[in-house]
């Protein structure tokens, strides 16, 4: 049987046009960084303008073409806007990250509605606004992909985050209904489950409970935390050829740790 000669290469992302929110660090920019190392031009979507225009640069020393480009994923209006500047900029729009989340911890009893509606309106409401943003330069370019970033509360319950847990298992109940929804459209929705990755997010997380660096570390059987670099491989695979007929699926990148017994 000969190879099909004209078949894009499974991982490979050049001419790609990729916005990674939240990219200006931690789980985010270790993502931008695989899709450009794959070939991709990066829009760092963020609000912070110097956390962002310092991470652009540390992807165009990788060789990629980056912007940055202001969004607050909250407001639909500022969602819209991202992708018309994206598309103003680089002509097209290929995959959508949506990785940008907040998590804000207390007991459930302590949190006021305009808590619980913070971490909900970013990390829920935020993703599905990105995407329906992006679907029309989607179906434009002929498809693409859409990868939205859970978390290990989108699985376990979790006493001290409520609210994050209700969002990220909602993120993962967005993926399959818009997988189902623009399957036609070829485009791929997908959700990533990190497990305990070392960014600022779980720094301050470290900061305010003692002993949960330890505790982590203990109950993952690779006896580690993740570092922003384990997230690399997953974006690339779920932003490639190689997962065309893969859609509305979750992997988790966790070192296990959502296997242990
Ligand atoms: P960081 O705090 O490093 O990154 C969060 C990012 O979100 C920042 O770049 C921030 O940029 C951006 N952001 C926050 N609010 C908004 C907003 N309203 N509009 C646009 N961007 C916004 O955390 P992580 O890298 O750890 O987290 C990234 C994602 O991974 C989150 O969704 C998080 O829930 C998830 N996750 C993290 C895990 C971990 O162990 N670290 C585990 C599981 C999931 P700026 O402030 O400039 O807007």
């Amino acid at each position: 049987m000969s190879v099909d000669s004209r078949a894009p290469a499974l991982f490979d992302l050049t001419g790609k046009i990729a916005i990674v929110t939240g990219g200006n660090g931690g789980i985010g920019l270790g993502m931008a960084k695989g899709l450009a190392e794959a070939g991709a031009a990066i829009v760092v979507a963020a609000r912070d303008a110097a956390k962002s225009e310092a991470a652009v640069k540390e992807l165009i020393a990788l060789g990629a073409e980056a912007a940055f480009i202001a969004v607050d994923v909250t407001d639909a209006g500022s969602c819209r806007v991202l992708i018309e500047a994206t598309v103003a900029r680089f002509g097209k729009l290929d995959i959508l990250v949506n990785n940008a989340g907040i998590n804000i911890r207390k007991v459930p009893e302590n949190y006021s509605a305009e808590e619980w509606h913070r971490v909900l309106d970013i990390n829920l409401t935020g993703s599905f606004l990105c995407s329906q943003a992006a679907y029309p330069a989607l179906c434009k370019a002929g498809g693409g992909k859409i990868v939205n970033i859970g978390s290990m509360m989108s699985i376990f319950g979790a006493a001290f985050a409520v609210p994050y847990a209700a969002s990220k298992g909602g993120v993962v109940q967005l993926t399959k209904a818009l997988a189902t929804a623009w399957a036609k459209d070829n485009i791929q929705v997908n959700a990533v489950l990190p497990g305990w990755i070392d960014t600022d997010l779980t720094r301050e997380a470290r900061r305010q409970m003692a002993g949960m660096h330890e505790r982590i570390e203990a109950r993952t059987p690779a006896r580690r935390w993740g570092k922003a670099r384990d997230m690399a491989g997953v974006a690339v695979f779920l932003s490639a050829p190689a997962s065309d007929f893969i859609t509305g699926a979750t992997i988790t990148v966790d070192g296990g740790y959502s296997v242990q017994g």
